[in-house]
């Protein structure tokens, strides 16, 4: 099949290869698979193990990334890279799969309600790190509270402060001495009245004069404004409690591979992340390959993700190929058209205001449609820096265009509209807010299936 001849592929047939994951593990394999003429199937996710683009899209600046001497925001290297495997015939599925099954050839996979039938498979579903869940995490996620000090520790608001890492094996010392580097001062917040850490590391922290251990203590929750200022700490055995002036905690309790959909059927390790051939891609069976995170405890970094989805790529095309199962594509070109990287829509003013005009930006358009549109009205609040906001606006704006004109989106950025994201009480991004007749009717937080929109809209335009 000629790519552009057909947009959707034959569901009956079965796929060369199916990669499940959209971090730089996954998207490396999908250019390097695409690029071999494999049409390869990219199910995204988009709920269970992160959202589509994976870590990156959680974090803000990227400075380790070869190629970006400047750095580069971790949800535009995303979309780059998704844009760079789209460009080569990716096809994309921007679905959870539910479930997989190697018991039989092809491999099936279940997403959203389908059943795909595959050669090969990439299994580049990440590492989830673990969370403490506190009550005001998610308003200063990325706003004071890391996952990763090495990747996040130089960040200029963390420069001479006081920081907390919480966590009490060798991961959490290692980030408390490094960031000795960055921060005044740096509290290591251990849940037991001892270190995990091998010996040497948990001497070194121990010596160190710039960092303070808060033994058998606990984290209750953190307060700041717009960026993290405090936290609450218990003590465990007496239960007093005390107030750490922090402006950045690093969490270092662990990462949860996302292996459950394989549970019993490839190996994994005792902490659950799959185990391949030293050094290779090759899963405990032939034909199933892993990429990234999902299958490295230890150096968990995008670019060693990236060159990992590459040999899992490579791999899965030799073995294709020596069993002679590759069905390759025929380009109508040899170069493809040039990649599609989103693009922000211009701010409206009071010149390109339009009425009717269904996708538009900023406050002048706010307001005037809070005044004078009768539609439903879906106010999105989004910041530069914020990845989930990356995938949502899209698949915000899908069920806009399938709407035909009932229905009218604005786009807020909360950086250059303070004030309306003040008066409208929204202190995260995205949140998406749903207006009619200048009543407010719902508001979400956080990325949602387009489903759950489209039927909130829908719901409103059913005549009285
Ligand atoms: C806050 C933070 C900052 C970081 N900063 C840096 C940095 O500056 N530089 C750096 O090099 N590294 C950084 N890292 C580490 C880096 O993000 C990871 O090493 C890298 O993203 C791993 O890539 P991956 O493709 O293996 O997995 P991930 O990025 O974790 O992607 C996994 C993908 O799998 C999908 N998935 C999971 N389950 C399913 C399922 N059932 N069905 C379909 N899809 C599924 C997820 O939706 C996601 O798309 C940072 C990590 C964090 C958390």
């Amino acid at each position: 099949m000629a790519i552009g001849q057909s947009s959707s592929p034959d569901q009956s047939a079965v796929e060369n290869l199916v990669i499940v994951g959209s971090g730089p593990a996954g998207y490396t394999a999908a250019i390097y698979a695409a690029r071999a003429n494999l049409h390869p199937l990219l199910i995204t996710g988009f709920e269970r193990g992160g959202i589509p683009g994976g870590q990156l899209m959680t974090t803000t600046h990227v400075e380790n990334f070869p190629g970006f001497p400047d750095g580069v925001l971790g949800p535009d290297l995303m979309d780059l890279m998704k844009a760079q495997a789209k460009r080569w015939g990716t096809h994309l599925l921007e679905v959870d799969a539910d479930a997989i099954d190697l018991s039989e050839r092809p491999f099936r996979v279940e997403a959203d309600g389908q059943s795909i039938q595959t050669h090969a498979l990439v299994i580049a579903t990440g590492a989830s790190a673990n969370r403490l869940r506190l009550p005001s995490e998610d308003q200063f996620w990325s706003l004071g509270i890391s996952a990763c000090a090495i990747c996040d520790g130089a960040t200029p608001q963390f420069r001479n402060e006081e920081l907390a890492v919480v966590g009490g094996g060798d991961s959490a010392c290692e980030e408390a001495v490094y960031l000795t580097k960055y921060g005044s001062h740096v509290h290591l917040i251990v849940r037991s009245d001892k270190l995990r850490a091998s010996a040497a590391m948990a001497d070194r922290v121990l010596a160190n004069p710039s960092i303070t251990v808060h033994w058998t203590s606990e984290i209750v929750d953190v307060q700041g404004k717009a960026w993290l200022e405090s936290l609450e700490l218990r003590n465990r055995t007496s239960d007093k409690r005390d107030i750490l002036p922090v402006k950045g905690l690093f969490y270092a309790i662990g990462h949860t591979p996302n292996t459950e959909l394989l549970q019993g059927q490839l190996e994994l390790d005792a902490k659950g992340y799959l185990l391949t051939e030293p050094g290779r891609p090759e899963t405990t069976t032939e034909g199933v390959f892993a990429a990234g995170d999902v299958a490295d405890f230890e150096w968990r970094q995008g670019i060693t993700a990236a060159g990992s989805g590459c040999k899992a790529a490579l791999a899965a095309e030799r073995w294709l190929s020596h069993h002679n199962l590759a069905q390759r594509i025929q380009r109508d070109s040899v170069e493809p058209d040039k990649a599609e990287v989103p693009k922000n829509v211009e701010t409206t003013t009071e010149e390109t205001y339009r009425p009717n005009a269904p996708w538009q930006r900023g406050s002048y358009a706010l307001r005037r449609l809070y005044h004078d549109s009768s539609k439903p009205l879906l106010v999105i609040y989004t910041s530069p820096t914020c990845g989930p906001c990356h995938v949502l606006k899209p698949q915000l704006q899908r069920v806009i265009n399938e709407l035909n004109g009932d229905a009218q989106a604005v786009v807020i950025d909360i950086e250059a509209d303070q004030e309306i994201a003040e008066q409208a009480g929204v202190n995260g991004t995205p949140t998406v807010q749903l207006f009619h007749h200048k009543e407010m009717v719902q508001q979400w937080r956080g990325v949602k299936q387009r489903s759950v929109f489209k039927a909130a809209i829908e719901a409103l335009m059913v005549p009285a």
